[in-house]
């Protein structure tokens, strides 16, 4: 049986990556502080044989007994609210977390993917975004501590595969969404659909006129899958390219859960990127890979979940 490692295995993307890969066979250990996530993700997994936990900390040194064929490194803030809440944690698992986990994979000889994100590209001046654009970011302004510590990660790791042949993967992704969420996240759909079930207005920050392209999880999760068993070193893109201004998607929203809310404008975070788009092209070729869910499918999926939570849920205040 192949052991797989997973950083953030108690967060949105670590907790579906837990399942997927006990699907496949995988005896899969879970790795997280909890910092923004909650075992409430994987709380069903823990009578599985074929999973175990350890509440850690990755930015300090990984003990793990046993085999290990791959690390997947997911753990960090992912938020905006989040990281400019905890900057300093950030960088630090964007770095001291990535050298850990390399030196792990390094000592296990496994293969590591590690979460990079459509956030190294900045405020893109690009349109739509290829690997090969180099990005434009602000590395002082507040959204630096998160893009700065994810371009790191990709340069170490980078710095690894090429000094010293290890095996690893680096997948850029593009704002995602699904069950598992968490409500009070700040991130754009979670803020809507919580807004929506309260009964309060819609928050558009600035005008509404800047762009997202949003994943369903399940899609993500492939894309990442077939991309960690690729032989491709390079950064491949994964997100959906269908591409929405945040006023629209308000209005998708509002229609979604039928409520009869308005939209109320407020100041745009600055640095806030203007434009998103993943050009697939990469994905495509290397992995046959593409998304599947549209968004209106996606978007019903994650409205049932986050009308089944307890009520409680819609209140609680950021961690
Ligand atoms: P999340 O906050 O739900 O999950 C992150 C998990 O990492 C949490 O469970 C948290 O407790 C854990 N964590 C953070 N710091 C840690 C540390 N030092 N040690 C151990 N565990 C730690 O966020 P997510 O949306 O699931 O994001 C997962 C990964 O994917 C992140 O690396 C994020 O940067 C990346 N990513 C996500 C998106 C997206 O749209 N969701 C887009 C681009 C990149
Ligand atoms: N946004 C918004 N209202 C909210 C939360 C976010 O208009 O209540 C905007 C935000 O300014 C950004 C977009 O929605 O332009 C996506 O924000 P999110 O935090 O989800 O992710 P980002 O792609 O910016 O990291």
């Amino acid at each position: 049986m192949k052991r797989v490692l997973i950083t953030g295995a108690a967060g949105f993307l670590g907790s579906h990556l837990c399942d997927r890969f006990i699907a496949e066979g995988f005896q899969v250990v879970g790795m997280d502080n909890l910092i923004t996530g909650d075992l409430k993700n994987i709380e069903h997994l823990f009578a599985k044989e074929e999973f175990e936990f350890y509440h850690h900390d990755v930015s300090k040194f990984i003990h793990v007994s046993g085999e290990l064929d791959y690390i997947l490194h997911f753990a960090s803030p992912a938020s905006p609210i989040d990281y400019l809440k905890i900057p300093i944690q950030t960088l630090k698992v964007g770095s001291l977390g990535i050298h850990n986990c390399l030196g792990l994979a390094m000592a296990k000889g496994a293969r590591l993917i590690i979460a990079s994100t459509s956030e190294v590209y900045g405020d893109p001046q690009v349109h739509p975004q290829t690997e090969e654009y180099w990005g434009h970011v602000n590395p002082v302004g507040p959204r630096g501590v998160y893009d700065e510590a994810k371009r790191f990660q990709e340069a170490m790791t980078m710095a690894y595969h090429t000094y010293h042949g290890l095996e690893t993967r680096i997948v850029r992704i593009f704002n995602t969404y699904g069950p598992r969420m968490r409500l009070n996240d700040g991130r754009v759909l979670p803020a809507f659909i919580g807004q929506a079930l309260r009964g309060e207005d819609l928050t558009v920050f600035g005008d509404g006129s800047q762009t997202r392209s949003f994943c369903y999880v399940d899609d993500l999760v492939e894309g990442i899958y077939r991309l960690l068993m690729s032989d491709y070193a390079g950064p491949v893109n994964i997100g959906n390219p269908d591409e929405i201004t945040i006023g629209e998607f308000a209005e998708e929203i509002i229609k979604l859960t039928g409520t009869d809310q308005k939209v109320i404008y407020k100041d745009l975070p600055k640095d806030d990127p203007t434009q998103r788009r993943p050009d697939i092209t990469k994905a495509k070729e290397l992995l046959g890979w593409e998304p599947k869910v549209s968004r209106s499918e996606g978007l019903k999926i994650t409205y049932e979940y986050f009308k089944s939570l307890p009520t409680e849920e819609l209140y609680k205040k950021e961690h």
